[in-house]
């Protein structure tokens, strides 16, 4: 089979380590005699599996103490509508800052719950969009949280820094930026991130909660998706999704061997500023986000001439490079480039790039 790169936003590539040691004990695991989709959630090796991948996370992210885990259901768009009807609920409003499609659908779910302040951060310079440093956004004091998606898995935006908000909680969408690099934990009221992406296959998504937040959900939540019953059940209050925190605690064993996000996040640097470098000097191609918040993950990017859009992606396809076309909300390419995205992908990517580029130059 000749060697592919899948470029995906998600659900995306997985590594590939990873999914050779599930094919080879997809029938029988951990001498069991069965596959791990199919054991009780409640056996003592799905408990001792799940509660691993728990401790590994939580090594992984350096998750405090004060904070529980929750593997729950519903992707991204299930926690827009649950984080609301979690934690809207001492004064009923939330500050979200919309910086990209995806936090602007989290307001749309949030509006639902209570009174939502939308923050526009983004500001155009020079035909590339920039986000305002936090200090900028006027956040309300006294609000229930304020929202924001650090990255931006449409629109290519990553915000690198992490906003103060003083004692309002900071909830963050984090799906398609999590375990990327490092991150504080402890800045944060909320994360979560549907696992598609970075994490593993998509119907698992992660929650990570600060304890003081539980227990002050509306009542009218759905039992699945209250942190409170979730916490109290080890997120097993109804079946969890098992195979995927099965893939996902081995992507996070996977991670631990490589050296944890330190490293992952170097790997991950070393591979956007090739990609970023080469579409800035080609003159072929550009990308129109700001230097400053250029996402480490997906990388959208147009040809100067459109009009070579479709020649482009076909030839690439040919090529063994898959899933190179942009969000159909923006046009334009994209290439995601999750952690589990070698950079050779990146290499082949850019060598194709700059061959195409040659071929059309008039
Ligand atoms: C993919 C994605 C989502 C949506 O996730 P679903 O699991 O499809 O609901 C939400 N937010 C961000 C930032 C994403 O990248």
């Amino acid at each position: 089979m000749k060697q592919i790169f899948n470029f995906c936003a998600g659900p995306a590539m997985l590594p590939k380590p990873v999914m050779e040691q599930a094919q080879q004990e997809f029938l029988n695991w951990n001498d069991t005699g069965c596959s791990v989709m199919e054991l009780s959630h409640r056996g003592p090796e799905f408990m001792a599996l799940a509660a691993k991948a728990e401790q590994d996370l939580r090594d992984i992210l350096n998750i405090p103490d004060n904070y529980k885990v929750l593997f729950c259901h519903g992707g991204g768009r299930g926690q827009f509508s649950a984080v609301p009807q979690n934690l809207l609920t001492k004064t009923g409003k939330a500050d979200y800052v919309v910086t990209g499609s995806w936090s602007k659908s989290a307001v749309a779910e949030a509006k639902n719950y209570g009174e939502i302040r939308v923050i526009e951060p983004v500001v155009d310079v020079i035909g590339k969009k920039q986000v305002l440093p936090a200090s900028e956004w006027g956040i309300s004091e006294g609000a229930d949280y304020v929202h924001y998606c650090p990255n931006e898995t449409v629109d290519g935006i990553e915000i690198f820094e992490i906003p103060e908000t003083g004692n309002v909680p900071l909830v963050a969408d984090m799906s398609s930026t999590i375990l990327s690099r490092p991150i504080d934990v402890s800045k944060f009221g909320l994360i979560y991130a549907g696992a598609q992406k970075n994490i593993g296959p998509s119907g698992l998504t992660i929650v990570i909660v600060r304890d003081d937040l539980l227990g002050r959900a509306m009542k009218s939540v759905p039992g699945i998706f209250n942190y409170q019953t979730l916490a109290d059940n080890d997120s097993m209050y109804n079946t969890p999704p098992t195979y995927a925190w099965y893939l996902a605690s081995m992507v996070f064993s996977w991670l631990k061997e490589l050296g944890g996000l330190e490293q992952m996040a170097k790997k991950n640097r070393t591979k956007a500023d090739f990609l970023y470098q080469y579409i800035e000097q080609s003159g072929f191609y550009e990308s129109r986000v700001s230097e400053q918040n250029r996402s480490m993950m997906n990388v959208p990017f147009y040809l100067k001439d459109e009009s070579l859009n479709s020649e482009f992606l076909a030839q690439a396809k040919d090529a063994g490079l898959l899933a190179l076309k942009g969000h159909r909300s923006v046009g334009g390419m994209r290439a995601s480039i999750y952690n589990a995205m070698p950079l050779e992908g990146v290499e082949a990517l850019v060598a194709f790039m700059q061959q195409f580029a040659e071929t059309h130059n008039q």
